[in-house]
């Protein structure tokens, strides 16, 4: 799936917790992009392409460095030493880690058709390259679906709970974009 949807699904596990702070909302939102850092090596393998010995970080790493077990507990141990409500955080961001795994393997089969395997046991072993026959393709329609519907359920939160994924970026803007929302609806028109 892309980034932006990753990104929305960390948000929404996120807001299935009441009592998180900003700070664990952003360490669970990005918890559910971050195995993509390992797709950064495309910058060097596009900037090497013709020189004499190309890099090949992005054919060889992505999809494997950052999808895998050993990096999920390394995640999920560092939100759990800095987040106050330990417990919930510590478990949502297991799941937004993992749900970025599970979205990749529904969705994410390349234009050349390439299923990008995971090899979800590393670094403990090799196997198993998990991958599901029924994968669809990155710009394929259920993907449009899931995140038309994640910006809907983050519109409606936003309007509900008085914050948006822009909290993660600014505080004013985001203030600003709430404020838009509920003036634009103002909540008589909603019941
Ligand atoms: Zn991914």
């Amino acid at each position: 799936m892309s980034p932006i949807t990753h990104f929305l699904i960390g948000w929404t596990v996120a807001n299935t917790a009441l009592s998180l702070t900003k700070r664990e909302r952003a360490t669970i939102t990005w918890a559910s992009v971050v195995p993509d850092l390992d797709g950064l090596g495309i910058i060097a393998e596009k900037l090497t392409q013709n020189s004499a010995r190309p890099l090949t970080w992005w054919s060889d790493y992505h999809h494997v460095l950052g999808h895998n077990l050993g990096f999920a507990l390394l995640v999920t141990a560092l939100a759990a030493i800095f987040a106050k409500h330990k417990a919930t955080t510590t478990i949502l961001v297991c799941v937004s880690f993992h749900l970025h795994l599970l979205g990749d393997l529904i969705g994410a089969r390349g234009p050349d058709g390439d299923q990008w395997p995971i090899p979800y046991l590393l670094p403990f072993s090799n196997l198993p390259q998990l991958t599901w026959s029924g994968q669809w393709a990155l710009n394929a329609w259920p993907n449009i679906v899931i995140t038309a519907t994640l910006i809907g359920t983050a519109l409606l939160l936003a309007y509900r709970r008085g914050f948006s994924p822009l909290e993660l970026f600014s505080a004013k803007a985001d203030a600003i974009f709430v404020q838009a929302l509920r003036s634009r609806f103002p909540a008589r028109s909603l019941t």
